[in-house]
């Protein structure tokens, strides 16, 4: 058995034993010690939360059965994309993925916070209250489509190996749940791992009601692109403690944290948050 035969066969094993694993280790480093207390009931948050993931994943799973994996192959074998066009040692063109890939994600996170129509789905992600290892999972389904499609768009263009797709894919989804978990990491260990991965305090700025703070880090992997496009912040101002998490009208515990209201969210009728051209926090309401 070749070894893209083996990965279209075990892809899904392989990345569900990934998740679970690092869910695991993540979820109990996060109890033995915590950065923050959390604010809302642990468990509506976490079977909501994963209510939603198990959804996203039938849902991709029945319109995208192949998955970017999938997307990879059918390049390879059809001869699309830059390198299936040029010759390069094998480990480049690994490596080259691996963080154009990232760069992609991170710049198709600039534009869900930027345009108010994708920000209407990734403000799913950021109503959460709390901020921990569930919450690296929690997008809204469609935001998870697009993401599918638009990670498609890259991979043909591209044309990189099939085991750097699923390598990015199980990377991807290893850092997000790391850089979103509530532990608490020494100062200066942080200080010297934010500067080549993202780390849950670089993360947690993002996930602030501020304005500012919201429109910083929109890195998952690579902490190189804030730096490189000055959007990098280093702290909150209200510190890790004292900051507030979440969007700044949408407080209410039941709306924010149940599944139904999560999938309505897009299409409640609150157009306020960090979208480039709605910035007036005068006049809303609490919801
Ligand atoms: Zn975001
Ligand atoms: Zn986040």
């Amino acid at each position: 058995m070749n070894l893209h035969d083996f990965i279209m066969d075990n892809e899904l094993p392989i990345r569900l034993g990934f998740f679970f694993g690092i869910f695991a280790v993540m979820a109990l480093w996060e109890i033995l010690s915590p950065r923050r207390r959390l604010q809302t009931s642990k468990a509506v948050r976490w079977t909501n939360n994963l209510a939603l993931v198990f959804f996203n994943t039938l849902s991709l799973r029945l319109l995208f059965p192949a998955a970017a994996v999938g997307v990879a192959l059918h390049a390879s074998v059809q001869g699309w994309g830059l390198f299936n066009v040029i010759e390069a040692p094998f480990w480049v063109a690994v490596l080259f993925s691996l963080v154009a890939m990232d760069f992609f994600i991170w710049l198709q996170h600039v534009m869900v916070h930027a345009l108010p129509v994708l920000w209407r789905l990734h403000r799913v992600h950021h109503a959460d209250l709390d901020f921990d290892v569930t919450t690296g999972a929690r997008f809204h389904t469609l935001e998870i489509l697009l993401s599918m499609l638009i990670k498609s768009a890259v991979i043909l263009l591209l044309g990189p190996p099939v085991i750097a797709v699923l390598l990015f894919e199980v990377l991807l989804n290893a850092t997000a749940m790391f850089n979103h978990s509530n532990v608490r990491i020494p100062e200066a260990v942080d200080r010297i791992l934010r500067l080549f991965l993202v780390t849950p305090d670089m993360h947690r700025v993002h996930h602030s009601v501020e304005d500012d703070e919201t429109n910083s880090n929109f890195g998952f992997n690579l902490p190189w692109w804030d730096r490189l496009f000055g959007t990098y912040r280093a702290q909150p101002r209200a510190g890790h403690e004292g900051m507030t998490i979440g969007i700044r009208n949408f407080r209410n515990e039941r709306w924010c944290s149940r599944l139904p209201s999560m999938l309505g969210m897009p299409f409640a009728d609150r157009m306020r948050g960090h979208a480039i051209n709605r910035r007036t926090w005068e006049n809303a309401h609490e919801q």
